[in-house]
């Protein structure tokens, strides 16, 4: 199906009638501070006076909390003798649609897909969730500085389990649109009366500015270099502001604590990082990731190797965002370039030998 850019408003309307359809936008935030407006862009609920932009960067936070909210309550309870009770608080059964999402972003939701429903596990918030959700994904006509993603074996024209694939046609003002489900052939049927003639047209075809050389086993050889000393170099400058986490797609971590009024409260989780000290801390005090350098090391490793070992794929979808916006300016992709020439054995043996003599490593 072809839809023209004409048309994406009628069709975003028609949508919205339905289900509640979030897209790429821009929101204006007064930063009073600074006393000026900064535009971010971001997943919106569809509004007809949004800024949609579809193509362009990508957005600043990845569309996560649409299926994993940073703040959701699990369920709520009451102590008091026989008005107790407990009552579980899963999502309401709204029908949403991610439309404009990346294929980085459609790999990344293919991830938290095996963490929340795999493994003998089903996170009943997410999956209620999820369910209910439609994708629209459309290839990237443009990539950011940040952009490595067909570095991690990701094609930024393709993406696959999206239930819509949406793309930009070469040398028009329109979108090709096929469906790949059956949420997807359902959706398109809403848009018929916006369809365009469709003959000789070809999709626009776009690659990654940022290409870095990553081995094809580096999750193997990361498992062989836990003691390397390579991880006090890239810890360098690293703050813990835990950033790189909450703009990360494939950052699933999350903490369970209490909300009490009285004899009532609530259960809720909220996102975590661990890049923060707490993270690991026990009750008595005791933490095995004391030092910055055990807490990246914890995130690379989980992104690059530990995840592997797990479900069979990179967790690291090279969407750049980590790198757009350290305050430190560390650099997983870097990281990935450094570590995958690096011989893991040479190196130990010299800088422990080093240390046997007394010299400075
Ligand atoms: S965003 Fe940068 S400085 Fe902040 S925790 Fe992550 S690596 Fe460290
Ligand atoms: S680690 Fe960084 S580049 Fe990789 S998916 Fe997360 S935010 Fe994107």
């Amino acid at each position: 199906m072809i839809i023209s850019k004409l048309n994406l408003n009628k069709a975003l309307q028609i949508l919205n009638e339905s289900a509640q359809v979030f897209v790429p936008a821009f929101e204006v935030i007064e930063d009073r501070a600074a006393k000026k407006s900064i535009r971010e862009k971001k997943f919106l609920p569809y509004r007809e006076d949004l800024e949609v932009e579809l193509e362009g960067p990508n957005t600043v936070k990845p569309p996560k909390d649409i299926l994993f909210p940073n703040v959701e309550k699990l369920y709520q309870y009451k102590a008091a003798g026989e008005d107790s009770y407990i009552r579980e608080t899963l999502p309401e059964e709204t029908p949403k649609i991610l439309f404009g999402i990346r294929p980085c972003d459609m790999r990344s939701i293919k991830s938290m897909d095996k963490v929340f429903f795999t493994k003998n596990y089903v996170d009943s918030y997410y999956a209620r969730r999820r369910e209910y959700v439609t994708i629209v994904a459309i290839g990237c006509t443009e990539t950011d500085r940040t952009c490595f993603c067909d570095s991690m074996g990701i094609d930024p024209n393709t993406a696959p389990g999206a239930d819509v694939m949406m793309n930009r046609i070469e040398g028009e003002e329109a979108y090709l649109l096929h469906a790949q489900t059956e949420k997807g052939e359902a959706l398109l049927k809403n848009l018929e009366s916006l369809e365009g003639p469709s003959e000789n047209v070809k999709a626009i075809r776009t690659d990654c500015t940022l290409k870095i050389r990553k081995i094809p086993d580096l999750d193997r050889k990361l498992a062989e270099m836990f003691e390397h000393p390579i991880w006090d170099k890239v810890t360098k400058g690293c703050i813990g502001c835990g950033t790189c986490t909450f703009v990360c797609p494939t950052c699933y971590c999350f903490d369970i604590d209490n909300e009490n009024y009285g004899t009532e409260g609530c259960k809720y989780r909220c996102w975590d990082s661990c890049m923060f000290s707490d993270y690991t801390r026990m009750a008595g005090g005791a933490n095995p990731r004391p030092t910055k350098k055990e807490r990246l090391r914890n995130r690379y490793m989980h992104k690059l190797s530990y995840f592997n070992e797990r479900y069979g794929e990179t967790l690291c979808v090279g969407c750049g965002r980590c790198i757009a916006n350290c305050p430190s300016h560390l650099d997983i992709s870097e990281f990935i370039e450094k570590s995958s020439a690096v011989d893991p054995k040479a190196e130990v043996y010299t800088e422990s030998i080093r240390a046997a003599q007394g010299k400075e490593a």
